[in-house]
């Protein structure tokens, strides 16, 4: 009987992709592939443990949950063995041909894009296996599936555009992966270099590991150990090999609980915010143990959404040893760990906000964005995470920040809201008209410069009993002020104000005198939501309707402004010009406002305007 020619399949256009980048390696330390290799084969192990619990049969079951590692320097290969669940024919193709998780697509792009940043970032993608091809002429996977029916394969690649599967009779349960290392790459093939690599990491993983017959690791949960009797050095690894980055984790929590239920935690949060760098949407990745032994990965329910940056480990002696990822649905015991951990999360950052402000402000930079997710969101921990929130504010120092709570402690007896300017960075909210009024009363506004925090103030409402409210509100209601000199009179005003609405009409719903206004002309105020700048951006995007609907303001004008007292004057002594001056002043606001819709006509009237001077 012959056996059947090997079948060649061209990898997927990304795989491709990726391969070219992991070849002209923009990663520097090559030797991760090791780390890699062996997270594959643990969780490999990981999978079969499990099955080994929910399935009746389980091809060569009396094989030893181990990882053995053995080294050629004459043959110059790097073989890793495990006997955990194998692969199939359809799951080798699927596995190491595809990548089928669009997030990771988008990862290869800004990759391809060489984005050096993102590059260090490969393993969290579930590009793992690829690494190995850093370093080698040629991949063979020897696998066959933990299904007896299966048979035994080999899976080979150069790297190039294709692969080979082909038959191999005689394979045990699990995977072998042998590395054929380039010549630049041949230190892998020494003992003493890949035992190096290994120490560094290999306790951290959950089965024994075997160099060259003789055993490397004493399997030990870092996290079930004392705070005291463990290293910096240790926490740092045991986070790179977790959550496969390259980079030290910016802080970590290490607590164990013992009520409501037995916890212990050790969470990390990554240096950088990916979400921010423009890649796909975090998902949960804090791994959840009972006892030392892996129940998942990545549980969806362990901690809320908007903590889907933490990375780490959770281990509860509560849940069932058996239990399984499908028993996991559950939920009651799932959601009172949430509880837990969620709390004390929220506890450890006030405290690291209390204690290291600085780097407090740092990690807010990076990942505040999820706090205010939270805040708008997460109904049970608004309250609390408000008090995580920072903003700039008028009295604030540029770059410096301030709370809701130290807001509200300044605010004057007779301040009952707290206000806040969306506004695209300092200058641009200090420039324009509408800190003026509450500047002259020496009233503080939060500065906002993320497009979210519109929708975050509307949701969050209120702190402490007191409103939050936008500062460029048509409501706002600021004290009188004492009228100025020479200021137009009211009936001046009130004409002033008719013929503008007249002048205008459709553009605006209101014109007004302004209380608010110091050194501007005049002011646009949202008369509603839809008004917004954020709203209209949002509309548009969304081509909902309502977006290209006629914007209607409402404009307030200052009797004290020069400008405003000589185009009272001009109205009656030249009517047309005054018209394109009253048009021209409404569209300065709106530019202040980030409202501008129709900048070709206001510049040709501008023109006009400019002709007459
Ligand atoms: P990830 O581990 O993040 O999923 P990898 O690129 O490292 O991504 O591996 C791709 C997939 O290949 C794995 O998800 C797994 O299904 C399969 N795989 C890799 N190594 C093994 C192995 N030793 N045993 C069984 N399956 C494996
Ligand atoms: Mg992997």
């Amino acid at each position: 009987m012959s056996t059947p020619a090997p079948q060649t399949f061209e990898f997927q256009a990304e795989i491709k992709q990726l391969l070219d980048i992991v070849i002209h390696s923009l990663y520097t330390e090559k030797e991760i592939f090791v780390r890699e290799l062996v997270s594959n084969a643990a969780d490999a192990l990981e999978k079969l443990r499990h099955l080994s619990v929910t399935e009746k049969s389980v091809f060569d079951d009396k094989l030893e949950l181990e990882i053995n590692i053995t080294t050629d320097d004459k043959a110059k290969t790097f073989t890793i063995q495990d006997f955990g669940v194998g692969m199939t024919q359809a799951e080798l193709v699927e596995n190491l041909g595809t990548i089928a998780h669009s997030g990771s697509k988008a990862y290869i792009k800004a990759l391809g894009e060489g984005d050096q940043k993102a590059a260090g970032l490969i393993g969290q993608f579930g590009v793992g296996f690829y690494s190995a091809f850093m370093v080698a002429k040629m991949v063979r996977v020897y696998t066959h599936s933990w299904r007896e029916s299966e048979q035994g394969l080999v899976w080979s690649s150069d790297g190039g555009g294709s692969f080979a599967i082909e038959e191999s009779p005689g394979e045990r349960r699990g995977c072998k992966v042998v590395v054929e290392l380039t010549d630049e790459c041949s230190e892998f093939s020494h003992e003493w270099r890949v035992r190096e690599v290994l120490e560094r990491y290999s306790s951290f993983v959950s089965f024994p590991i075997n160099l060259n017959g003789k055993r490397v690791n004493t399997v030990q949960a870092l996290w079930l150990r004392g705070k005291a009797d463990i290293k910096e050095e240790e926490y740092d690894e045991f986070y790179k090999y977790q959550a496969h980055d390259s980079e030290k984790p910016r802080l970590r929590l290490h607590f164990s609980a013992d009520a409501p239920i037995s916890i212990n935690a050790l969470l990390f949060v990554p240096k950088d915010n990916t979400e921010k760098l423009g890649l796909s949407r975090l998902e949960p990745s804090v791994a959840l143990y009972c006892r030392k032994v892996m129940i998942d990965a990545r549980p969806k329910d362990l901690l809320p959404e908007w903590l889907r940056f933490v990375k780490g480990v959770v281990d509860s002696e509560d849940l069932p040893l058996n239990i399984s990822r499908e028993t996991m649905q559950d939920r009651s015991l799932v959601e009172k760990l949430n509880r837990v951990l969620t709390k004390r999360f929220i506890k450890f950052l006030d405290e690291e906000a209390k204690n290291r402000p600085e780097e407090y402000a740092q990690f807010y930079k990076e990942f505040g964005i999820f706090l205010k997710e939270g805040a708008a969101l997460d109904f049970a921990h608004k309250d609390a995470l408000m008090k995580l929130l920072r903003f700039e504010s008028s009295l604030t120092e540029a770059g410096k920040s301030t709370t809701f709570a130290d807001y509200v402690s300044r605010m004057g007896a007779e301040q009952k809201e707290i206000f806040y300017v969306v506004g695209p960075n300092r200058a641009a909210i200090e420039a324009g008209p509408y800190l003026e009024g509450f500047r002259a009363r020496n009233i503080e506004v939060l500065f906002c410069f993320e497009t979210v925090d519109e929708y975050v103030m509307g949701n969050v409402r209120e702190f402490d009993g007191r409103k939050i409210t936008a500062a460029d509100h048509a409501d706002v209601k600021l004290s009188e002020q004492p009228r100025a000199e020479g200021a137009l009179g009211e009936d001046e005003v009130k004409a002033l104000s008719g013929w503008l609405k007249d002048t205008l009409g459709e553009r605006v719903a209101d014109v007004r005198a302004s209380e608010r206004l110091v050194d501007s002309p005049a002011m646009a105020l949202n008369a509603d939501k839809l008004g917004s700048p954020h709203m209209r951006r949002l509309m548009r995007a969304l081509n909902k309707d309502g977006a290209e609907s006629p914007l209607r303001v409402n404009l307030e004008i200052n009797p004290r402004h020069a400008l405003i007292k000589r185009l009272a004057q001009l109205r009656a002594s030249e009517p047309q010009k005054a018209a394109l001056v009253a048009q021209q002043v409404l569209d300065n606001a709106l530019i202040s406002a980030g409202l501008l819709d129709d900048a070709p006509a206001m510049v040709k009237r501008l023109y006009k305007l400019l002709e007459s001077v």
